[in-house]
This record gives structure tokens, C-alpha cells and sequence, in this order.
């Protein structure tokens, strides 16, 4: 296989389409599908060989110890800049992990997130004694007295779903460490192409590979990259709650993140010019995007992004049926509610991600009637535009 050393001082679209990939046999360019659910051995002695830990082998895929799952590890944490990378069955089966191995001590979740996570961190996760202190992600002073009280890990997303608030990763990780806890940071709107928050001192980047990593709406994993010792505990949790992706979908993700930094790329300019043609428009409210001066945080995504992505929050000029109206004049944009993929996709949280939120709380988090979420495809940027102009007019 080759591995991240190998691959040390290369650009990282060369690492997206060479690191973890196994040489074989047959000379394929890229690594087999192994799609088996366990691993033959030629006598019992060879077996325990690999049991026991004595030599490295592949013995059942609900492990994760299957090529095809494990080439894609080594590739993720070579694109991540990480020691190590575990894929799981889902986004949300990565932060059940990360949450259920490091957040026995409390909790600390700033500023926005997608509803999924804080459903998982408000209603399910007291259930097994993690707790989670949902806290503003600009106020760090509150930070410091939840962290004095205890709590060891930190988690956010940064640019966050569904409003694109930018964090600060390195000020919010000297806090933490200060104090002994981690920090964790859902990367999944930015993708490690724009953002790689371990060179910021976070210690460990979780992914919904459902989005930018596997890019084209047909595939659902999740990945969490740090430190080997870090990951050992959700390598155990991954195993025994069977969490663990199959192989056909390794190899599909592996197949995505070989076009990665192109598909990437072309996400930043489309979104940046549909960003820029927005914000001047009469019957838009408000138009939230990293890459714009106006952001309140463009000044922190400038220093810790080298893009910006392709997601976009819009406030339209209208109430809840003036945007309903628009969402349904869309014809370009399909009314989804992911985001990632080739395809440009519209969503009004309220509808959808963050329908789950009683009305209080989408208010405290500034998810109105009138918010729709866009996730900017890989079309011609001229012809969204048109889209996005005929359904505001
Ligand atoms: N994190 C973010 C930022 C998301 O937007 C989502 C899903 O939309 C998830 C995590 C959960 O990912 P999945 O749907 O792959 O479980």
C-alpha cells in the first residue's frame, strides 16, 4: 500500500488520487473491492498470527479490518494531514462514536450545528450520562468557566450548518487545551480541501463523507481523523455497535476522493460568484457565505480556510410563503435536504434539518421562515444564477 509517508511533500491532489492505494496483483490502478465479510486463513496457527495482533491481515470486515476499508482510511488521513482515519456507516455514526468515546466528562458543543447532532447531544446522549452544555461560539469566556467545571471536549462545526457561522479553531483550542479537554470539529461544509483543522490544533475532524467527500448523492459514511491513540476508543465503539460502512462503499467514497480538489474547486468559484450576484439583490434579506467581506467572520475564514465551499444561507425578503414560493419556482436547484454533491441542491432548514427544533430554540439559533440553505452544485454557475433570478423575481 502506499502510505501517507510515502507520500510526504506532495500536493494533496496527488495524495487524493495515490495515497492508500494498494498494489496488486493484477495491476489495477486503484485498490480491489473486497467485498467479503471475512477473511480465510491457511491453518489455525496462521490465524491467531493475525488475532493476536503478532502480524498485520484482514479477518472481518465488521472489524474494519478489510483492504478496501482500510486503503480509504489511509487515503483520508493522508487528504486530512492526520495520523490515522476510521470511516463509519454514517456522519452520524462517527459523532455517536466520537461523543460516546470522549464525552464521558462533559460535553461542550458551540454555536450552531446540524439538527441531527444536536438531537443526538439533547435527546439521546443524556440517556447513556453524556451531557452537553450548548454554548455561543463567540463567547469564549463562557467556554472557560464550562471547561473550569469539568467538561472535556469541545465540538463544533465550523463553517456551521445551516447559517455558516465561522469558529475560530486555534483560539477555541488553546482555550480547551489550557484546560485538558479536546477538541473535536465537524469539517464537513468546509471538506479538506478548504480546511484542515488539525494544523489549527484541534485534535480531532470529523466528516459526514455523505457530502463533499463522497460528492455525488450516492453514498452514505461518515470518518473521524486524529491521532491513533485518540481513535483506538471509537475503533472498539465502531465494532461492537457494528457501525462499521460496507466495502462497496469504501470503494465508492475511494472512487470520489480521487476527484476531490477539482470538484472542490469548482464548489468555491460557483458559490463565490452565486454569493457575490446574491448579495445585491433586491428581493435578498441577507446572504451568509464565508468568502464575502461582509461576513462577520470573513476575517477568520481567511485565515484558517484556503477556500470557502459551496454552501450559502440566504434570508429572503418575505415570509414563510414568499420562501416557500421561491424554493418551488426553483428548477435547476432540486429541493433536497443534503448538500455536496455534483448536483446544486435547496433546503429550507425549517422544513427540513432543523424541523426538529421547537420554535425558541430555532429563534435563539436564527433559523427563520424565510432561510434557505443552498448547496451549490458543479453546473455552470451562469445558469444557476438564472435559476436563482427567475425564482426571486
Ligand atoms: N454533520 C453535518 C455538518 C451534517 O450536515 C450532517 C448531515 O447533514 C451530518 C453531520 C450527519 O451526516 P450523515 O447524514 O452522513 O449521518
Amino acid at each position: 500500500m502506499k502510505n501517507t509517508t510515502d507520500l510526504e511533500g506532495l500536493g494533496l491532489a496527488t495524495r487524493c488520487i495515490h495515497a492508500g492505494e494498494l498494489v496488486n496483483d493484477a495491476g489495477a490502478p486503484h485498490t480491489p473491492l473486497y467485498n467479503t465479510t471475512t477473511f480465510a486463513f491457511p491453518s489455525t496457527a496462521d490465524l491467531l498470527e493475525v488475532v493476536d495482533g503478532r502480524r498485520p491481515g484482514s479477518l472481518y470486515t465488521r472489524y474494519g479490518s478489510n483492504p478496501t476499508i482500510q486503503s480509504v482510511e489511509t487515503k483520508l488521513a493522508a487528504i486530512e494531514g492526520a495520523e490515522a482515519a476510521l470511516l463509519f456507516a454514517s456522519g452520524m455514526a462517527a459523532e455517536c462514536a466520537l461523543f460516546i468515546a470522549h464525552g464521558q466528562d462533559g460535553i461542550v458543543c458551540l454555536g450552531d450545528a446540524y439538527g441531527g447532532t444536536l438531537s443526538l447531544l439533547a435527546q439521546s446522549l443524556p440517556k447513556l450520562g453524556r451531557t452537553t452544555a450548548f454554548l455561543s461560539g463567540t463567547n469564549l469566556s463562557e467556554l472557560k468557566a464550562h471547561l473550569a467545571a469539568g467538561a472535556r471536549l469541545v465540538f463544533f462545526e465550523t463553517p456551521s450548518n445551516p447559517n455558516l457561522e465561522v469558529l475560530d479553531i486555534g483560539a477555541i483550542a488553546a482555550i480547551a487545551h489550557a484546560h485538558g479537554a479536546l477538541v473535536a470539529v465537524d469539517s464537513t461544509f468546509a471538506s479538506p480541501v478548504n480546511q484542515q483543522p488539525l494544523r489549527h490544533n484541534a485534535d480531532l475532524v470529523v466528516h459526514s463523507a455523505t457530502k463533499y467527500l463522497g460528492g455525488h448523492s450516492d453514498l452514505t459514511a461518515g470518518a473521524v481523523m486524529g491521532s491513533q491513540a485518540l481513535l483506538a476508543p471509537l475503533r472498539a465503539w465502531r465494532s461492537d455497535l457494528g457501525q462499521t460502512p460496507a466495502p462497496e462503499t469504501c470503494a465508492l467514497l475511494a472512487r470520489s476522493l480521487r476527484t476531490l480538489v477539482v470538484r472542490i474547486e469548482r464548489h468555491n468559484t460557483n458559490a463565490q460568484a452565486i454569493a457575490e450576484h446574491l448579495e445585491g439583490h433586491p428581493r435578498v434579506r441577507q446572504v451568509r457565505y464565508p468568502g464575502l467581506a461582509r461576513h462577520p467572520s470573513h476575517a477568520i475564514a481567511k485565515r484558517q480556510m484556503t477556500g470557502f465551499g459551496g454552501m450559502i444561507a440566504l434570508e429572503i425578503d418575505g415570509d414563510y410563503a414568499d420562501t416557500v414560493r421561491v424554493m418551488d419556482r426553483l428548477t435547476l436547484f432540486a429541493r433536497a435536504p443534503s448538500l455536496g454533491g455534483v448536483e446544486s441542491l435547496a433546503t429550507q432548514p425549517v422544513t427540513t434539518t432543523h424541523r426538529g427544533l421547537d420554535e425558541a430554540e430555532r429563534a435563539r439559533r436564527r433559523i427563520t421562515d424565510s432561510s434557505i440553505r443552498l448547496s451549490v452544485g458543479l453546473e455552470n454557475a451562469a445558469d444557476l444564477m438564472a435559476d436563482l433570478d427567475q425564482a426571486l423575481a
